[in-house]
């Protein structure tokens, strides 16, 4: 099939972007278009206009802040690539790179864009979860002006994020990995580069040990297992999820996964400590 008909505008700032959006309230932002070109061709979107930002200058940049809380900030044009190449992200966050590396194939990642598939919002993706569980936050432009919204606050359904509609998001801040902490990620699915059936990143601080997964729950789901003997990291997790029931997986498979899955992320982001 073909897209619906729509009103294509490539503004060269942010500034029409933001008014470009504003102006039309079926409108929707083109960044990789690795997720919703596909969606117009099937018709499951039809919006009257897109805003392709690919033109904006200065959008594509991958920073380290060492400010008050350090880590690495993404912008809305770094293709998915280019993180994964960073080595500065895998100095600063190392759980982005690892997960990055699932993330589809080369040619999907040369184009799609990390901050694309945080605003995506889908519960299988990658990156949604790496950013709930660091605690991370996505920073936003609209009429009103820029605003941060933490990741905890960020996903609100499947393929719902809480940014508003006329809302353009900007860059990622994923905080760095702290002295002494150990993260990893793992997924199983069919074929590598497919979407996870589930997978799992965990965080181990100290005594704290966090883990987030995602294609179990609609949203991305982060658990803690502080204080849980290793033999019991699995039913531990369990115990505070409610694995999904669809067309690739029964909600019985994905608790076995989730089990082997939440042993094997625990142990590893241990042995990177
Ligand atoms: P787009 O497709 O351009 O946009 C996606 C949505 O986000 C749209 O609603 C758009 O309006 C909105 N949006 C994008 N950027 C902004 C912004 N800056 N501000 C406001 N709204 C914005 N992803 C995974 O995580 N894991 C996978 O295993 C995976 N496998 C894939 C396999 C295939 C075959 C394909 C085609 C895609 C796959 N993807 C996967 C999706 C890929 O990661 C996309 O790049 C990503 O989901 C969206 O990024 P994008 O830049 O392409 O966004």
């Amino acid at each position: 099939m073909k897209p619906a008909p729509f009103v294509y505008r490539r503004p060269g700032s942010l500034a029409e972007a933001v008014a470009a959006l504003a102006g039309e309230p079926n409108a929707k932002v083109l960044a990789g278009g690795q997720s919703l070109v596909p969606l117009l061709s099937m018709r499951l979107a039809a919006p009257a206009m897109l805003v392709d930002i690919n033109a904006i200058p200065g959008l594509d940049t991958i920073t380290v802040e060492d400010g008050g809380a350090s880590g690495v900030r993404v912008g809305a044009l770094a293709r998915h690539a280019a993180v994964l190449a960073s080595d500065d992200v895998r100095r600063v966050q190392p759980l982005v790179t690892q997960a990055l590396a699932h993330v589809a194939h080369a040619t999907i990642r040369n184009r799609g864009t990390t901050v694309g598939s945080l605003v995506h919002a889908d519960a299988a993706a990658e990156m949604p979860v790496v950013l709930t569980l660091l605690g991370g936050s996505l920073e936003v432009e609209g009429p009103a002006g820029r605003r941060t919204i933490p990741a905890s606050e960020l996903y609100l359904g499947p393929l719902e994020s809480s940014l508003a509609p006329d809302e353009i998001a900007v860059s990622a801040f994923f905080p760095g990995l702290a002295t002494g902490a150990g993260v990893a990620f793992q997924e199983i699915a069919r074929r590598h580069g497919d979407y996870a059936l589930v997978g799992a990143a965990a965080l181990v601080e100290g005594e704290s040990v966090k883990v987030g997964y995602l294609s179990v729950s609609d949203v991305p789901t982060v658990v803690d297992l502080s204080g849980v003997d290793d033999a019991d990291l699995g039913e531990a997790a369990l115990a505070q999820l409610e694995p999904m029931d669809d067309i690739h997986a029964t909600a019985a498979y994905r608790a076995q996964l989730v089990r082997v899955i939440t042993t094997r992320v625990v142990r590893s982001a241990r042995e990177g400590m």
